[in-house]
């Protein structure tokens, strides 16, 4: 399905003294099966614009259209976009309340009225596809590790079988090979299931390496919006904002900067591996004695 907000703004507590814009005139439309990676500083407006996704939050001003449809339309069919566009919050293991995993996992499925055998066929499929096995079916999901709990409410939300899945700064307070296993879930959703992916994140490298496209986001307004390689040659813009680009960005720009003549929008350390060989190759060539590195 296709989510497109049309200049939204979301104000919290209007008309207060609290009153704060959080969102600033977004324009945005995600598309079937896009990966985007969302960047911003503590304070962006990331997760109150994720919330807009499955209308846990409803613009102040503007619109959001799921596949052309106002969903703030009277008739509109909110409950069934909740399950259309699954939002993983922030620190999910704090939403894991069951006794049992399997049983928090059905929650989602038994909520949404459908027959028992289809609820636990949709729980264990998606305990099958984050990596529990049926050992886990049993246990108590507090008795889990931090990356099993996190995988069993990710699978609570894919048992309802979204079409967008949208996720909250997933890896937050993760190590690095627990960071890794959840990226590479999302991965094979994506490739695989085809389900459309948002993922928050403030970590430049997550999203370097798995979205195919960023969204920069800086006081409630989008910043840029574009492919990986497009958005990373802004590092030094980045930086003004609170934000890191990957290293590899770094290295580019400072070469360019001296004058190296390098393809600065390379993402990935073997691409930059290779067009500082060729520079090396070239400046050899010349005979210019440049090559060596400053
Ligand atoms: P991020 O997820 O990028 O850290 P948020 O969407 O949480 O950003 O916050 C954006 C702005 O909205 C911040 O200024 C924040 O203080 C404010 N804000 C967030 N949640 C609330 C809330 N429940 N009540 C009032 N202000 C809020
Ligand atoms: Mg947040």
């Amino acid at each position: 399905m296709e989510l497109k907000l049309e200049h939204v703004s979301y104000i919290y507590n209007p008309g207060t003294t609290y009153e704060s814009k959080a969102l600033d005139d977004v324009c945005l439309t995600i598309g079937a099966g896009e990966f985007i990676g969302m960047i911003g500083h503590t304070g962006s407006g990331k997760s109150t614009l994720v919330q807009h996704l499955n209308g846990l939050l409803l613009p102040s001003e503007g619109k959001l259209l799921a596949d052309g449809a106002d969903i703030t339309a009277q008739e509109y069919p909110l409950r069934e976009l909740r399950c259309r566009v699954g939002l993983v919050f922030q620190y999910p293991e704090y939403q894991l309340f069951e006794s049992d995993v399997l049983k928090d996992v059905s929650f989602g499925p038994k909520n949404q009225k459908l027959p028992e055998d289809e609820v636990l066929r949709r729980a264990r499929d998606a305990m099958r596809s984050v990596g529990l096995d049926e050992s886990y079916e049993k246990r108590s999901p507090f008795e889990l590790s931090g990356g099993q709990k996190r995988r069993a409410a990710i699978a609570g939300i894919l048992a309802m079988n979204p079409e967008v899945l949208v996720l909250d700064e997933p890896t937050a307070g993760m190590d690095p090979e627990g960071r890794g296993e959840i990226l590479r879930l999302l991965k094979k959703l994506h490739d695989e299931r085809h389900i459309t992916i948002v993922l928050v994140s403030h970590s430049m490298e997550d999203v370097a390496d798995y979205a195919d496209r960023i969204v920069v986001m800086d006081e409630g307004k989008i910043v840029w919006d574009g492919e990986p390689s497009e958005v990373f040659v802004h590092v030094r813009e980045l930086e003004e904002i609170g934000l890191a680009a990957p290293q590899v960005s770094y290295v580019m720009a400072a070469l360019c900067e001296r004058g190296w003549n390098v393809d600065r929008s390379v993402t990935t350390i073997e691409s930059a591996a290779d067009e500082i060989a060729a520079e090396l190759k070239r400046r050899r060539a010349a005979g210019s004695g440049a090559a060596q590195v400053e």
